[in-house]
Formats: structure tokens, C-alpha cells, sequence
């Protein structure tokens, strides 16, 4: 092995010999990756093509034990370092320049026990993997709407999809969490085990520690659900809008419908002279028995003269990854997005017209509703502070051309500060492009930062977890 520089946390940094690293390498049950490894790329690359960061050192972790390992060795070099989950998040902040990354994501087993209805998921598991596990046993976890992001950082900012009005966030199914502190040690997390630790982790994103394990509750769901989409024509749009406003109001926690504006994808249930249009979709899932869906749904279906709809009782499973083909990773993705209370219609405006100028086709303005469940618990329950909220809007700026980078960022701002006059001034701390922006920091941990604070102050009161949505000690 050659010898390598790595960053350290004043900002100098250190060089190791080749033997040096070959003994840090011999240690790990996994393996240590250098900019000069052949897979380095492989290993490097993230889910947004935007994000160039290039780590020294990529520690591929095995197990807990290479996770301490790793804290031990970055702590006694003072190393920057970063943790990886299945490096999904949008701001890159899995990975660090020039530092160590602790890379969890070939640590991907999920142990359901049917039993007590429980899961044990190691922090490199996807959703995929998550859901492969949990559903096939008529059981499930409720995460989010795209198969390959991690369940770690989804897990830590909060995590919401299409379970969470009926089930909570995912950070309500949580039980407990394993942890490598930012002195090494490794210690457990839950309610009565260093519980203020475990306040934080929920929603606290990566300050407090390495997750090397988490232990979830399950909940009876399916296999079988009655989920589906349907596609308006944009001219629909200032009505449909309005038509989903009205809607979701009076919806069950069983019920969540998201909305989704773009050009169509080309969808096997659409006449091919709409693929590329731009249209307005509604897409749901019904988490209790299809018959009460059904009748709930009919008015949603028979509102209006849409393009199409493809809706009908499938596997969940298979409905959790229905928007993998919009999400691949390896494109350049750029995302802005505002917490909501409700969709006035100066806001119904600004989308509308931001969708007839969207940059490129594969952007789109995406609609959550949240609530239900997830919005009962009190706000100060866990760390995740805007249970508030009725809807998340995230915008999924993305494009394959770096050409294109300017004007798809400065579609991007314009339609965030168009409407932010709409917005609660909250954001899910997982959908912030910009881990610098200080702003936008303070908005994702919202009334929960001063307690985040004396957290940070007691668990890494050096600030050694700081490759993320930072919380300052
Ligand atoms: C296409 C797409 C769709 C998405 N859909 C949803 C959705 O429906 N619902 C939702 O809630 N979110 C959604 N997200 C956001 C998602 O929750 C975040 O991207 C999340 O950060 C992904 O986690 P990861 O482990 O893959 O991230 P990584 O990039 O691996 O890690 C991100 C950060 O999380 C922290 N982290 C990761 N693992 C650990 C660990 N083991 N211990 C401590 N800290 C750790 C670190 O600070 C790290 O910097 C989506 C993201 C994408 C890209």
C-alpha cells in the first residue's frame, strides 16, 4: 500500500506510511479503499452525480467492531471523517474530502422476528432490502417511497412515506439503536437506556454517533394493498390542485395521496401521444382493508377527464419501488423544498407556473401528505421537530448534462424563493442540498436545536461527527 495524506479536523493533515495503513487495514473484517485502489470510483460513487468529493481513505465496514475501529483511529489521528449509509443523501454528506469515510454499505442484513414483530437492520440496508425482509412476512416498517435509499440516514432525519399517516415515522417504530460514540465506545440507545441520546437520534441525523445497528417495531400490513396512480393532463392543473386540497383534508390515516407535477413518464397505461406532456399525478396507497379503499377512492377516480390510471390491490412491495425508475441513481440532482400547512392558492399559482418552465425532463415538484399518526405524538417526543406539518414539497431538480447545472440550480432557487412566503419555514432535514447553508440548518432542526446543542455538547462536545447537517455544540 502507498502512502496517503488525509485531512484532519483543524484542517492540516497526516500523512500515513504504506505500512501504517496496511496495519489499520489488517485490523478491519472489511477492507480499507485509497484513491488509487482499482474500485475506488465504484466504491466513491453516490446516488447524486453532482457530488464530486473524493475521500482518501474508505474504510468498507464488516461489522460493529470495524465501525469502533474506525472512530478509534480517525479519534486518535484527529481525522475528519464522514459515516456512510447507502449514501443516498442529497447533499453527499456520506462522503468527506481528503478524509476517512467509515462506509457501512455492505452492511445490509435486516433479521425480522415474526414473533415479537420486530426487525434488526444493520445500517447499510436499503429500503429494498428493508421491505424484501419485513413484507414477506405480512409485516412492515414505515419508511419511504424509493426502494434504494438507505434506511440509516432516513431512519436519523425521521423518515416518512407511505405508512407513516396510519404508522408514524419511521423514528416512532424505532425500539433502540447500537452506537459508536465519538469516544468509541459502544453503548445502546432507547428509552431506557441513555434515552436523551435516544431523543436525539430521532431526527438528529448523524451528530451523536456511528448507528451500527437498528432495532424497529413492525406493524400488519398486506402483503397486498390497494395502491395506484392517476394521471391528469396539466390543464387540469389550478382545479386539480385545488381538487387535492380539498381532498386530503378530510382523508383517514389509512389514506395517504402525494402529488407529483412533470412531463409523463412513458407509463404503459398512458396513449403514447401524452408520454412527455406535462401532467399532474396523484399517486396512493390504502393501508387498511381495499374494499374501504375503494370507496374512499372514488371520488378521487372519478374526478375529472384523466389521461389514465393504473390502480388496482398489488403487492406493496412492488408498489414501493413504482418510482425507482424517476429516482436511478447517477444522474445530477439539485433539490430545494418547504414544509406547508396548507396549499393556498398563491402557492398553487407558483407551482403551476413553475411547471411550465421545468429545465429539463426528468424534474419534477413532488407533494407529501404527511400528518395523521405521525403528526399525534407530541413535537418534543423525539428530535424530529415538525410533526406539524400537512405537506412536504421537495423538488427534484435532475439532469444528465453538467452544461445544464446553472440553469437547472437557478430554476431551482427561483421556485423555492417563490414560495417561501407559503412555507412554514421548516424543512425535513433530509432533503437539504446544501449541508453548509446555516440557514437552512437551523430550519431542518427548528425548536429542537438548543436541545440538540447540550446534547452535542455532552455525547461529541469536539464536534468529531461534523460531515453533516451540523449541530454546533
Ligand atoms: C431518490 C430519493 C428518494 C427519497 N425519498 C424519501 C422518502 O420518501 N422519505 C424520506 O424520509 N426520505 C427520503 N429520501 C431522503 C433520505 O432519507 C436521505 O437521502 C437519507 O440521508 C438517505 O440515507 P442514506 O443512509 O442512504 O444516506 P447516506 O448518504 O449514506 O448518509 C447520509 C448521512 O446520514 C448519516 N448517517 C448515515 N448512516 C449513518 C449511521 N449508521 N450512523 C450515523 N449517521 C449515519 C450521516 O450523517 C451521513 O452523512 C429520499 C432520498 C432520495 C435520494
Amino acid at each position: 500500500m502507498e502512502s496517503v495524506s488525509v485531512v484532519t479536523r483543524d484542517g492540516g493533515s497526516v500523512e500515513f506510511s504504506g505500512d501504517s495503513l496496511q496495519e489499520f487495514a489488517a485490523g478491519l473484517g472489511g477492507s480499507l479503499v485509497t484513491r488509487s485502489s482499482a474500485d475506488y470510483e465504484e466504491v466513491r460513487a453516490v446516488w447524486n452525480a453532482m457530488i464530486e468529493t473524493r475521500p482518501a481513505l474508505i474504510a468498507r465496514c464488516a461489522d460493529a467492531a470495524d465501525a469502533q475501529r474506525c472512530v478509534r483511529f480517525a479519534d486518535s489521528n484527529d481525522l475528519l471523517f464522514s459515516i456512510r449509509g447507502a449514501g443516498h443523501n442529497i447533499a453527499g454528506s456520506g462522503l468527506v474530502e481528503g478524509g476517512l469515510t467509515i462506509d457501512l454499505s455492505g452492511m445490509r442484513n435486516v433479521e425480522v422476528d415474526t414473533e415479537s414483530r420486530t426487525a434488526v437492520i444493520q445500517p447499510g440496508a436499503t429500503l429494498g432490502d428493508v421491505d424484501a425482509a419485513t413484507l414477506a412476512q405480512g409485516l412492515a416498517l414505515p419508511v419511504g417511497i424509493n426502494s434504494t435509499t438507505g434506511i440509516a440516514g432516513l431512519t436519523l432525519g425521521g423518515g416518512f412515506g407511505w405508512l407513516s399517516r396510519k404508522f408514524g415515522l419511521t423514528i416512532d417504530s424505532l425500539i433502540s439503536a447500537n452506537v459508536v460514540t465519538a469516544g468509541g465506545e459502544m453503548i445502546t440507545a432507547s428509552e431506557t437506556e441513555n434515552a436523551d441520546l435516544f431523543w436525539g437520534l430521532r431526527g438528529g441525523g448523524g451528530n451523536f454517533g456511528v448507528v451500527t445497528s437498528f432495532t424497529f417495531g413492525l406493524y400488519p400490513v398486506g402483503p397486498d394493498l390497494l395502491c395506484g396512480l392517476v394521471v391528469h393532463p396539466f390543464s387540469a392543473g389550478p382545479d386539480a390542485l385545488r381538487y387535492y386540497r380539498e381532498f386530503t383534508s378530510n382523508c383517514p390515516d389509512e389514506l395517504t395521496v402525494w402529488m407529483v407535477l412533470r412531463d409523463a413518464p412513458p407509463l404503459p397505461f398512458l396513449p403514447e401521444e401524452v408520454h412527455g406532456t406535462k401532467v399532474v399525478i396523484f399517486a396512493f396507497v390504502y393501508a387498511g382493508d381495499p374494499a374501504e379503499g375503494e370507496r374512499l377512492l372514488e371520488p378521487l377516480r372519478s374526478y375529472g377527464t384523466p389521461h389514465g390510471e393504473h390502480v388496482g390491490v398489488m403487492p406493496f412491495a412492488d408498489f414501493q419501488q413504482a418510482f425507482d425508475p424517476l429516482l436511478t441513481p447517477g444522474a445530477r440532482n439539485y433539490w430545494k423544498s418547504h414544509n406547508f400547512n396548507s396549499i393556498e392558492d398563491g402557492l398553487v399559482t407558483e407551482i403551476l407556473s413553475a411547471v411550465e418552465t421545468l429545465p429539463s425532463p426528468q424534474s419534477e415538484i413532488f407533494i407529501a401528505q404527511v400528518g395523521g399518526a405521525a403528526a399525534r405524538l407530541p413535537i418534543d417526543s423525539t428530535a424530529y421537530p415538525h410533526r406539524d406539518t400537512a405537506f412536504v414539497m421537495n423538488v427534484h431538480t435532475r439532469w444528465e448534462d453538467a452544461s445544464d447545472d446553472g440553469k437547472c440550480i437557478d430554476w431551482a432557487r427561483g421556485f423555492f424563493d417563490a414560495t417561501a412566503p407559503f412555507s412554514t419555514g421548516g424543512v425535513y432535514v433530509n432533503f437539504v442540498s446544501d449541508a453548509a447553508d446555516a440557514a437552512r440548518v437551523q430550519a431542518a432542526y427548528g425548536s429542537s436545536y438548543p436541545r440538540l446543542q447540550k446534547l452535542k455538547a455532552k455525547y461529541d462536545p469536539d464536534n468529531v461527527f461534523r460531515t453533516n447537517l451540523n449541530v454546533r455544540p
